[in-house]
């Protein structure tokens, strides 16, 4: 069994994907954090070819602050070294190893540009669709909710393109922005699938409420929130919001699918407030099978610390 620059053992019925963050040697090792790890990767690969073992390889390359002109290069090495693919992976966690999207975007349409003429298929993670331009079919989807981080976009309900683009990691969110003028969403005049208008879909919605619902007034679904706005007579009314459900952050109640707030009380305080958001947590608790869902990749960011 053949193994990896890590001493993981190779795949080969299923082909190697390596990973690849700088054309030399001192800026992949770097990445990697481990002194020699290209040398042993180009060893590995070549200890492969000779013995006429390799399989379809693939290499990944992280868009970092310091590798931003070596994208390019780096497609050259991935040719060199025999990989059919290059994927471009922007960082969604790690703060530090950000760039702004003004410098990755052209790095990483030059890299794409690349990859065609060398004949290796392109393709890249966690990019603004709106920014890739005809490059924008080589992004890929972005990972779902299970397996966080998050991703939010000023634009969402709005974009088109925003059910393929889950918009900006958080972390890039607290550290550069929302970046409203640069984003370039195209305007939708298309239904949301889950908010297709119809009355089956409206009906759903409210029927989770449970008898509350006949004190609903008006529901507002983007893919961030529903909003009821429920009228309890006599001046007294709130809007409950559902979000999707997380683990950590602050909720009244959750549910399968949701973390359940209300905001906007009027006319309503104390025990009386408790008894009524209580009741109606209870039934959306109650009547929540997992069936409707709000897009899990986006959460509003917390606010960063003061
Ligand atoms: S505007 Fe937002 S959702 Fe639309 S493509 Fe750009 S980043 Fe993605």
């Amino acid at each position: 069994m053949p193994y990896d620059e890590d001493g993981d053992a190779i795949d080969l019925a299923v082909g190697v994907i390596v990973e690849l963050h700088g054309d030399e040697p001192a800026l992949h090792d770097r990445a990697v954090g481990r002194p020699g790890a290209f040398a042993r990767l180009e060893a590995v690969i070549a200890k492969l070819r000779a013995a006429g073992r390799l399989p379809a390889l693939a290499c990944e390359a992280s868009i970092r602050a310091d590798n931003l002109d070596a994208l390019p290069r780096i497609v050259g090495v991935a040719k060199r070294l025999g990989a059919e693919r290059c994927t471009f992976i922007a960082p969604v966690t790690e703060a530090a190893q950000m760039a702004p999207l003004d410098a990755t975007i052209p790095a990483v349409r030059e890299a794409l540009t690349r990859c065609r003429e060398l004949d290796i298929d392109g393709h890249v993670r966690h990019q603004p669709a709106c920014l890739l331009g005809g490059d924008a079919e080589a992004l890929e989807a972005t990972r779902d909710a299970s397996d966080p981080p998050a991703f939010a976009c000023l634009f969402a309900s709005r974009c088109e393109l925003s059910e393929r683009c889950a918009g900006l990691p958080t972390a890039y969110i607290h550290r550069f922005g929302w970046e409203p003028h640069r984003l370039q969403p195209v305007l939708r005049d298309s239904p949301w699938p889950r908010d297709d208008g119809s009355p089956e879909a409206f009906a759903a919605w409210l029927a989770l409420l449970g008898p509350a619902a006949s004190r609903v007034t008006a529901v507002e679904l983007d893919r961030l929130a529903a909003r009821y706005r429920v009228d309890l007579g006599r001046g007294r009314s709130l809007v409950l919001e559902l979000t999707p459900r997380t683990q950590d952050r602050p909720a009244l109640a959750r549910s399968r699918s949701f973390d359940i707030r209300y905001t906007k009380a009027t006319g309503l305080g104390g025990p009386g407030l408790a008894r009524v958001v209580e009741t109606i947590a209870a039934a959306i608790v109650a009547r929540d099978d997992g069936s409707l869902d709000l897009d899990p990749r986006r959460v509003l960011p917390p606010l960063p610390p003061a």
